[in-house]
């Protein structure tokens, strides 16, 4: 098999950039296309010797992903997409926009799948209904982030933006040529959650890579905290997620304050009960300066109710996290149908009320299943 490019190192790229009989600052040049978004090929970087382009493609692969289907949502800020791997299983990846406060900027988020299905098998989860396929590589959660990338780039994403909602600022216009790629590529994309399908920290090695590549100034040059990485809850791998370098944000999928309510709803509970859970998110937060975040759907008559959201404070007391409410998206389980407004209303506030910082947080791209729990694999027949 030819090697991952985008698993190589620098040196690695260098080393075959030299076999070629190429000086050295090749591999800047074809890391600048990669990074920058905007190349999907050797063939497309342009200022590489024609030799060169078709010498790299008999001796490295480059992008490995298929895009078999995109859908935008009707607003126009989120757009998921439907990837074959090159075993013929298939993922599927999400970009968000989230408008800007009257603060900061736009923010540009890919939510990335980690593994093709999920072991977890939480049943209110699309994704862990169908089981598990197999981790991802490196190199499979990179081209992900590469791909939005290259959209953004051509000036798709921003149409997207601009078609639906009219009456807001406009998108910044696609970054230049290949001139000063990477910091326009960085605009384009502020952000990269590892909360699309999978377990990620059941696929550790893999995506501990897949952040160095991100974090790298010769990758897109992402800050520790412009990644999440959202986790069910193995305890052992946050301990190991908390010694390492680059400290990344954390989110838990708590959706529940006691141990039977979490039994039901995230069965690795069982494993790791929150008596070890807590205490080990209030590590990393000791570990890392880094706040962690708890994910909490609400599911109606299930976890929605006052006494739970009291039961949530007190599980968390003097603890300076965050948590993020969420209506729970449908999902095919009838058991599992998200909280009645006036249920989310009363849990929001019992919450705020015993002092516990939280958010309720818009489900993005529910209209094209692009929500929470809803992504997963298709059984594929390519075409032609
Ligand atoms: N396995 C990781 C990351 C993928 S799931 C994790 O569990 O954190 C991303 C988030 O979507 C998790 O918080 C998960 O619990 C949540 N989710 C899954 N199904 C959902 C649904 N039907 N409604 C709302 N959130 C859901």
């Amino acid at each position: 098999m030819k090697p991952r490019i985008l698993e190589s190192s620098y040196s690695e790229l260098a080393d075959l950039v030299a076999s070629l009989g190429e000086p050295h600052y090749r591999a800047d040049q074809i890391l600048k296309w990669i990074w920058g978004g905007a190349a999907r090929s050797f063939e497309d970087m342009t200022d590489l010797p024609q030799s060169l382009r078709r010498r790299l493609a008999e001796s490295g692969r480059l992008f490995t992903l298929e895009p078999l289907e995109e859908r935008v949502s009707s607003d126009g800020l989120t757009r998921k997409v439907l990837f074959q791997l090159e075993d013929g299983k298939s993922i599927e990846s999400a970009y968000m926009v989230y408008e800007a406060t009257q603060s900061g900027r736009d923010r540009r988020t890919v939510c990335l799948s980690t593994q093709a299905g999920c072991s977890i098998r939480c049943p209110f989860c699309a994704t862990g209904q169908q089981g598990f396929e197999r981790h991802l590589r490196t190199g499979e959660m990179l081209e992900q982030v590469l791909y939005f990338l290259w959209l953004a780039r051509s000036g798709a994403l921003r149409k997207d933006e601009d078609r639906a909602t009219p009456g807001r600022p406009k998108a910044p216009p696609p970054p230049p040529g290949n001139g000063a790629p990477i910091p326009a590529a960085r605009r384009a994309l502020t952000n990269v959650v590892f909360m699309g399908m999978g377990e990620p920290l059941a696929n550790y090695q893999a995506v501990k890579a897949a952040i160095i590549g991100l974090h790298s100034s010769r990758g897109l040059g992402l800050g520790a905290r412009q990644m999440t990485v959202s986790t069910v809850g193995l305890v052992p791998q946050i301990q190991r997620l908390a010694r390492e370098d680059i400290h990344v944000e954390l989110a838990v999928s708590l959706h529940a304050a006691t141990d039977r309510v979490r039994n039901l709803l995230v069965p690795v509970n069982r494993r790791y009960p929150l008596a070890r859970l807590i205490p080990a998110c209030r590590d990393y937060f000791e570990a890392t300066g880094r706040r962690p975040t708890f994910e909490y759907a609400l599911f109606n008559g299930v976890n929605d109710s006052p006494d739970q959201a009291r039961q949530l404070a007190g599980l968390l007391a003097g603890f300076a996290c965050h948590v993020n409410l969420i209506v729970g998206n449908p999902t095919p389980s009838r058991q599992f149908r998200p909280s009645v407004p006036r249920r989310v209303a009363a849990f929001q506030s019992e919450l705020t009320e015993t002092g516990v910082s939280n958010t309720l947080r818009q489900s993005r791209g529910a209209d094209i299943e692009a929500g929470c729990g809803q992504l997963r694999s298709r059984s594929l027949r390519k075409s032609g």
